[in-house]
């Protein structure tokens, strides 16, 4: 769990609930033995800035180009985009999208939803939208696993997956099932 802003307590509530393991990554050194990391929501800008601040992008980066599996929600999407709009922030820029930060407008600053996940069985999950992005261009090697009116919300390129909204902040577990289903598979072929 990448612990230097954000929601980042309420991800690992979520793992403790289906025993899963997790530590907060707070310095490089902390990377060491992880077999997956999580980016939380919160503000993007400065957990960028923190990340290059700390030391921790480089040797992430690294981490990344060997397979390590990635997900980021909200600001975390945001982190691991290539390309941000109008933004310069510091991010990693991992996977090969454009996210448009805030994007769904002032009047609806937060909302929930129902959404059809692809690959994920057992009717919709329920979505929570806080000052979120969406996904507004994606490359050839990103596959669009949700969309809500008419914008990609979540999405995959190989060892990335990122949310534009919180499955962190519902009981419903299967999204970080999925992604920790992606450590397994990176873990057999370790
Ligand atoms: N709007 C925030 C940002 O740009 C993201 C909001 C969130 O993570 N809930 O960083």
């Amino acid at each position: 769990m990448l612990a230097l802003q954000g929601a980042f307590r309420e991800h690992r509530l979520v793992l403790e609930r289906m025993g899963i393991k997790s530590r907060e990554v707070k310095k490089a050194e902390h990377l060491e033995g992880i077999d997956g990391l999580i980016i939380p929501g919160g503000e993007s800008t400065t957990i960028g800035k923190l990340l290059v601040d700390f030391g921790i992008r480089e040797p992430l980066l690294r981490l990344i180009e060997k397979g390590l599996p990635l997900f980021g929600t909200c600001a975390g999407m945001i982190v691991m985009a290539k390309e941000i709009v109008g933004s310069r922030q510091p991010r990693l820029g991992v996977m090969d999208i454009v996210v448009r930060r805030n994007a769904f407008g002032r009047q609806v600053d937060s909302f929930e939803t129902d959404l059809e996940v692809k690959g994920i069985e057992g009717g919709p999950v329920r979505a929570v939208f806080i000052r979120a992005p969406y996904i507004e261009a994606a490359g050839e090697g990103v596959e669009i696993l949700a969309e809500f009116a008419g914008k990609a919300v979540m999405a995959r390129q190989e060892n990335c997956l990122a949310t534009a909204f919180h499955p962190e902040l519902t009981s419903d577990n299967r999204i970080h099932q999925l992604f920790i289903q992606m450590v397994e598979d990176y873990l057999r072929k370790k």
